[in-house]
């Protein structure tokens, strides 16, 4: 891979840079190096994306099932065929481990694509109502039109595959955006894509959010969009797309808690809700962390030392040397927000229990300039302090005593947040009770951030609503006949 890539939109099947020009600058976090530039898209590009996109709906969404099905398992065979180079550019351009990239992230989107595939003739089910003798309804599911799915940086290949898979599936033609701090797999998948969907089924444009991400949502000609991102942003979209009354989706952020009995098998607990959770699992920038860890009091002290130990043999570094255990933060900006919450928890006098180093010193000479954080574990019994209550986004946890098993589930439900949560119990009737009484839209019992794309991930609160799959990228009509 040489030292500065150049990457392009793919709109209409043609590879294309920005209409001004201009471009926006990667940069590989763990040395805080620019390694390759994608395009600053323009209104004029989000324009042609879905012009593109609109022209390809009627022969794409007209296709019989199995033939798009056909389309769909190629692109799944794409991601076997080139596992090794999208796992790296992934974990050069975000930071994410290359354990996590290869092994987790390439090989499942195989997995999804192929899924997807077998879902194509879902999307045309649908019942038939005999309304008396003289009548009769059948209903019919039909896709959207064009759909919009926006992205972050955290997972760019996971969230591509799961906005593209399931709207492709549905006979919807799709735009993607990805988060401008992390493109490059997107736009790579567009070159290798290319190959194998007919032109403007699939289109990509990077950008800046106000900028392309803006100008895609208020676009007339998109009839569906798909966000995954923060609350914050999801409101700015919600505003900016009222006028046009376009369906959305949201899968936001969240403060999940990750909640352990005293009858749970510590050790796997320990190691769900340290390494699997909120340190390793991409340094903590994963929408799941459990950055919450809810201990019931007699085992308080015991899982703390077991997750200090697990702790302690984090090892940071270059993510793509397998050895290496947890990766950098992806950006300077999300540096600077992730830091400033060590300097919050220290004004709160929430009781640092290990970790709160941040900087060069963490890591070897040629990865001074990257953005390290040290795994780092908080305790407090007051829920209502802010790093209690606001997404971090980094491998910063908070370790929260109770009692009962009311009072676990009033403290984990004492957040905006609805996303995802975790339960380390032996015992299946309080599982079953915590299923049913907490406020989210992902339990785990005695594991945790295990997402199979055949169950549906929605979010509660303000993690938000709407989610991916075959179905939710479909809207149904209803056929009356007299006879
Ligand atoms: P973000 O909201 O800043 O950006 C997400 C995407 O939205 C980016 O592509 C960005 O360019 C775009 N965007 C920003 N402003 C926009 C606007 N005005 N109009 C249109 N698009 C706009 O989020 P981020 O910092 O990239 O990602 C981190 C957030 O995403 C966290 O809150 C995290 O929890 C959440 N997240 C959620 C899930 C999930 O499935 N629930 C998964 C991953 C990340």
């Amino acid at each position: 891979m040489g030292e500065l890539q150049e990457f392009s939109n793919l709109i209409g099947g043609e590879f294309r840079p920005a209409a001004g020009g201009e471009t926006l600058d990667s940069v590989n976090p763990a040395t805080g190096a620019v390694w390759a530039r994608v395009p600053r898209s323009t209104a004029e590009d989000a324009d042609a994306a879905v012009t593109a996109a609109r022209a390809a709906f009627p022969a794409w969404s007209a296709m019989p099932a199995a033939g798009r099905a056909h389309f769909l398992r190629k692109v799944a065979e794409v991601f076997v065929a080139n596992a090794e180079e999208l796992a790296t550019i992934e974990t050069r351009d975000n930071g994410r481990i290359i354990t996590e990239t290869a092994k987790r992230d390439v090989p499942g989107m195989s997995y999804l694509w192929h899924m997807a595939a077998a879902e194509c003739g879902t999307a045309v089910e649908g019942k038939t109502v005999i309304l008396g003798p003289g009548g009769m309804g059948f209903t019919r599911r039909v896709p959207y039109g064009v759909v919009v799915g926006i992205i972050p940086w955290n997972s760019p290949i996971s969230t591509f595959s799961a906005k593209a898979a399931f709207a492709l599936a549905a006979g919807n033609t799709v735009v993607i955006k990805p988060a401008e701090q992390a493109s490059v797999s997107t736009l790579r998948l567009g070159e290798l894509l290319r190959e194998v969907l007919p032109p403007g089924v699939l289109n990509i444009v990077s950008g800046l959010g106000k900028e392309t991400g803006d100008a895609l949502v208020r676009h007339p000609g998109v009839d569906r969009i798909s966000l995954t991102g923060s609350t914050e942003t999801a409101r700015v979209v919600t505003r900016a797309s009222t006028d046009a009354l376009k369906p959305l989706a949201f899968e936001l952020g969240g403060k999940s808690p990750n909640i352990v009995f005293a009858d749970a098998d510590l050790d796997a607990a320990a190691k769900g809700v340290s390494t699997e959770s909120v340190f390793t699992a991409n340094a903590g920038q994963v929408c799941v962390a459990g950055s919450r860890i809810l201990v019931q009091r007699e085992v308080l002290d015991e899982l703390i030392g077991r997750v200090t130990a697990i702790a302690a043999r984090i090892r940071l570094g270059e993510p793509l040397d397998p050895a290496t255990t947890m990766g950098p933060i992806v950006s300077r900006e999300q540096y600077e927000r992730v830091t400033s919450y060590l300097e919050i928890a220290a004004k709160e006098r929430a009781e640092l229990v290990f970790g709160g180093r941040f900087g060069p010193e963490l890591v070897d000479e040629p990865y001074a300039g990257g953005y390290w954080v040290e795994p780092t574990l908080y305790s407090t019994t007051d829920n209502s302090l802010r790093v209690c209550q606001e997404e971090i986004f980094g491998p910063v946890a908070v370790v929260l005593p109770f009692d009962t098993e009311e009072e676990a589930v009033a403290i984990a439900n004492d957040s905006s947040y609805g996303l995802a949560a975790g339960v380390w119990t032996r015992d299946l009737g309080r599982a079953q009770r915590m299923f049913r009484d907490l406020q989210a839209g992902t339990i785990w019992v005695n594991t945790y951030r295990k997402m199979p794309p055949g169950l549906p991930f929605e979010g509660m609160k303000d993690s938000g609503y709407g989610h991916d799959s075959v179905l939710a990228n479909t809207r149904e009509k209803s056929c009356i006949v007299k006879i």
